[in-house]
């Protein structure tokens, strides 16, 4: 877990939001950004994205609900959202654990990505428990 990215640090009730600020969410993060890393699946290796976890009552959208937009592909049991005015990546909800949501840590307000520690660890998506 990371309490302090750059000189931001990681409120236990943390915003994060989307470029054009249509989409605002609020993170329950008491232990901080949990399990920060890159995948390699179709979807994140093209998304670019790092993501940390939260649980899905950690989760909760402060606005923009009707902007959001959600993809899904393959199994259909992801579900990805994206703003659909700015096009950013803000959550989804996890394939791996449907427990939990994924979320950009790019949009946690006053958080550079550039700024975490590395290296970032990278999920094997592509190899994923799922599709064996
Ligand atoms: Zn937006």
């Amino acid at each position: 877990m990371i309490k302090r990215i750059g000189n931001t640090d990681i409120q236990p009730r943390h915003r994060a939001v989307c470029h054009c600020g249509a989409v605002v969410l609020e993170l329950e993060l008491p232990d901080g950004v949990v399990d920060p890393c890159r995948c390699n699946c179709s979807m994140c290796r093209r998304r670019g994205a790092i993501v940390a976890s939260v649980p899905l009552a950690g989760l909760r959208i402060v606005s923009g609900e009707e902007t959001l937009r959600r993809y899904q592909f393959n199994t259909m049991t992801a579900q990805h959202y994206f703003c659909g005015n700015c096009g950013i990546y803000t959550h989804h909800q996890r394939r791996s654990n449907p427990e939990q949501y994924g979320y950009n840590i790019a949009c946690l307000e006053g958080v550079d990505p550039f700024d975490l520690p590395g290296p970032i660890p990278v999920g094997d998506g592509v190899n994923h428990p799922a599709d064996r």
